[in-house]
């Protein structure tokens, strides 16, 4: 990932914001990234400032370090790396061109681990419907063996020692204006959009 280190910057988005139309609207894409993303980088520039031993370590690094980290510094790091970690890990795996289905070595994990592809979509499904509030759901490696989780707020699994393949991100900024309340339709659009030859580059690095 370019620029995994302070000071941090919002990177573009490698798409462009009405790409993802109709599935994730335009003006949904913009205010996420631009603002939500932005108040993130914002906020991790600003804990980060005045501690320079943490300004030499990478966004997973800060993750993995953050619970050892006193208070309020604690805090202050752990919402904002894990936002502006799982957004970038957000937007990275979707593509207005998605490859709509895993192949290879990851497609083969799933059928293992989950006992097929429309398993674990279903199984996908009811985790992050299961998210109350604020929050996000994961499909995650661990030890090698794939497994849905979820996490509160900007708790991100990279924290857990968990290695992240594929996220979405029930936050209601992330669908509220295209999808009111129905999370499941948001649901259904996302996945549409996410790219699987990412994620399948994904679990090639997890599975190292
Ligand atoms: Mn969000």
């Amino acid at each position: 990932m370019d620029n995994d280190r302070y000071p941090f910057v919002n990177l573009p988005l490698p798409y462009a914001y009405d790409a993802l139309e109709p599935w994730i609207d335009e003006k949904t894409m913009r205010l996420h990234h631009d603002r939500h993303l932005q108040a993130y980088i914002d906020q991790l520039n600003a804990a980060l400032r005045e501690t320079p031993r943490l300004q030499r370590l990478t966004l997973e690094e800060l993750l993995r370090a953050v619970l050892r980290l006193p208070e309020p510094l604690q805090t202050q790091v752990r919402r904002a790396a894990g936002g502006v970690y799982n957004h970038r890990f957000y937007f990275d795996q979707l593509s207005p061109q998605p490859q709509s289905l895993p192949s290879g070595a990851l497609a083969a994990a799933l059928e293992r681990d989950f006992s097929g592809f429309d398993a674990f979509r279903d199984a996908f499904q009811k985790h992050a419907l299961s998210v109350f509030g604020s929050g996000y759901a994961w499909l995650v490696c661990r030890h090698g063996v794939l497994e849905i989780v979820t996490t509160a707020n900007q708790d991100s699994p990279v924290t857990l020692g968990l290695c992240p393949l594929l996220t979405v991100d029930m936050w209601e900024h992330a669908y509220y204006l295209k999808h009111y309340n129905v999370r499941a339709d948001y649901l259904r659009d996302w996945f549409r959009a996410l790219h699987w030859a990412w994620v399948e580059e994904r679990y090639r690095a997890c599975a190292v």
